[in-house]
């Protein structure tokens, strides 16, 4: 570590201001889930023509000693002030900086009124500043600080509770003030073992619990992102990143690399999706925000272990974060990782996912927590979504996943056997149809004696020979219609559901021309499009209900 005369520092202090030797560095923090910067902290550098660049760990315990650290914090500002304009004026998207004050800061002067005055003489709104305050600010005085603190908050200002765990307090200090983030600092944790990821895992946890952000410093690994990350971490900011930057090589890497700064409009919307705990057992009944508040009649009692934040922009879906629970469950579904899922939802006609989409659109549209039963790749599963926030077009929903285990759950499996057959005996009959492949692919069930010579000839012979000889002659020509499969195709794909369901007279086993309900269903399995050809009985209204349909001779294809 570098050595240097304490009077030496006191000596040329003024001056080095004076010639701006002493000037902010930029560190930029990063928001975990889009890796775009959403601030940047301001640190001091004296680059001093005789000793080089000193450290603030060299100068700033002297300055405090002496009486002299406000002078410093109030140059520091007014350098943000100054990047922030050249931002401002060279077009370049804004974001709040981040200035570090002392604790004896407020004993020499009215901190809320002078850095109010430096941002007024800039023009520089108080929500693009956040002030960090180590614990050791408000050690003592709780009830002096607790109202500097409140009257920042009014002003506009965001407080950030810096080295969080450093000192002896850190709880007293959270339970006193009211911050709006807290910055931990990875570099307590000489590694990242279990015993340092249990108390991350732990502070993350309750940071959330008060309604606190999270913000990690000194991040410098990859193995660190990811698990900060999987905790739900909300912020970064370290050497992984990027290091201090002066103002000219800020603005040089703003201009040069692909980074891409949070667009204003957006940061409450990623503040309010920050704020979901990925560590509860119970994340849906926390997340609130004005537009979506908790809705307690519709609470989800069970813990839903898979969690995944889905941004929903128009058509386009984006998994934002999944846990380990959710990929597991989506394997399931027949989908190795969030990636593939994402891109089977952009290229599958959207009719496929018809029944998902009716409740992600109920979601957004009511913001409660949705819960429904889905059947995909022969699977049965649970799907709870509720939407947490929402900017412009883009929405951002919280949903678990979960598939119904037969072998966790052999009972109610076994039911829902007994009862899927009960419900099939409800029809007359069922046939598989392979559409691409013109051919009809088996007789399900039936409780009718067609032909089997229906099930040996292709289906469009078979579609015809079926209305010559099982339906009425007043209903034929649009029987034929109705079982055009490219027309259901097209027709199920407008329409709000996959079924195509019309009535006819069909002939019965002894030759008599009942009413009934038919169904077309497109269903999609791994090999192509299925559908499913049913017929089913009616109630006596319902037959007479139909009939009146008939009669009125309205176009039924609308
Ligand atoms: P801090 O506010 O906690 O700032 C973070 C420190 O960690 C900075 O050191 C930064 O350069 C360093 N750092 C950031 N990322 C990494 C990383 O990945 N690995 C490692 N090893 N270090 C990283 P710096 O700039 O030397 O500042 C030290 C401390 O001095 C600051 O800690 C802050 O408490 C104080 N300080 C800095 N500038 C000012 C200032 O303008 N006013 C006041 N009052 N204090 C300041
Ligand atoms: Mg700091
Ligand atoms: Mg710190």
């Amino acid at each position: 570590m570098q050595h240097i005369d304490e009077q030496y520092i006191i000596e040329n202090f003024d001056s080095a201001l004076e010639k701006g030797y002493i000037k902010a560095y930029y560190q930029p923090v990063i928001r975990t889930l889009t890796e775009q910067i959403c601030s940047v902290e301001a640190l001091a550098r004296w680059q001093d023509p005789e000793m080089g660049l000193l450290s603030p760990y060299l100068f700033i315990s002297v300055l405090e000693k002496n009486r002299l650290i406000h002078k410093l914090d109030m140059m520091i500002l007014e350098n943000i002030c100054y990047t922030y304009n050249e931002l401002r004026e060279k077009g370049l998207p804004l974001h709040p900086f981040s200035i570090n004050l002392s604790r004896l800061d407020f004993n020499e002067m009215d901190m809320l009124k002078a850095i109010s005055d430096i941002l007024e003489k800039y023009n520089v709104p108080a929500t693009a500043i956040h002030i960090e305050i180590t614990e050791s600010v408000m050690l003592d005085n709780t009830a002096y600080f607790r109202r500097i603190f409140d009257s920042f908050h009014e002003a506009g200002f965001a407080i950030f509770m810096d080295d969080f765990g450093s000192g002896y307090s850190s709880l007293n200090v959270l339970k006193d003030y009211s911050f709006d983030v807290l910055k931990i600092d990875m570099r307590f944790l000489s590694d990242i073992g279990i015993r340092s990821k249990k108390i991350l895992s732990s502070v993350v946890n309750m940071a959330k619990a008060i309604g606190i952000h999270t913000l990690a410093e000194g991040v410098e690994t990859k193995e660190q992102i990811t698990f900060l990350r999987t905790i739900g971490c909300e912020m970064l900011q370290g050497y992984y990143y990027s290091k201090p930057m002066s103002s000219e090589m800020y603005i040089e890497y703003l201009t040069t690399s692909d980074i891409i700064v949070e667009a204003r409009s957006e940061s409450d919307y990623w503040d309010t999706i920050g704020k979901v705990n990925f560590l509860s057992p119970d994340p849906f009944n926390e997340i609130s925000s004005d537009d979506f508040p908790i809705d307690d009649t519709s609470v989800l009692r069970e813990s839903p272990t898979s969690l995944a934040l889905i941004e929903i922009d128009g058509k386009k879906v984006k998994f934002q974060y999944s846990n380990k629970a959710y990929i597991d469950e989506i394997k399931k579904l027949g989908y190795k990782n969030t990636d593939e899922m994402e891109s089977a939802i952009a290229n599958m006609p959207i009719v496929y996912f018809k029944n998902i989409n009716e409740q992600i659109e109920l979601s957004l549209k009511t913001g409660k927590l949705i819960k429904k039963d889905h059947y995909a790749n022969d699977i049965y599963f649970t799907y709870s979504t509720k939407c947490i926030a929402k900017t412009g077009n883009k929405y951002m929903l919280a949903a678990s996943i979960k598939t119904f285990d037969p072998s966790r759950n052999a009972n109610r499996e076994q039911m829902f056997e007994k009862y899927s057959r009960i419900l099939i005996d409800t029809y007359d009959h069922i046939t598989v149809i392979d559409h691409d492949n013109n051919r009809i692919i088996t007789r399900l069930y039936s409780k009718i004696g067609f032909k089997n010579e229906y099930l040996t000839m292709p289906l469009d012979k078979a579609r015809l020979l079926f209305a010559e000889n099982e339906v009425i002659e007043s209903e034929r020509e649009r029987f034929i219609k109705f079982t055009d499969f490219d027309f259901v195709k097209k027709h199920i794909e407008k329409s709000e559901n996959s079924i195509l369901q019309q009535p006819f007279h069909i002939r019965n086993q002894d030759g008599k021309f009942l009413i009934k309900d038919i169904r077309i269903i497109l269903t999609t399995v791994e090999e192509g499009d299925r559908f499913l050809f049913v017929i089913q009985s009616m109630s006596h209204t319902a037959q007479r209900m139909a009939l009146e349909a008939l009669k009125e001779d309205t176009d039924m294809f609308i």
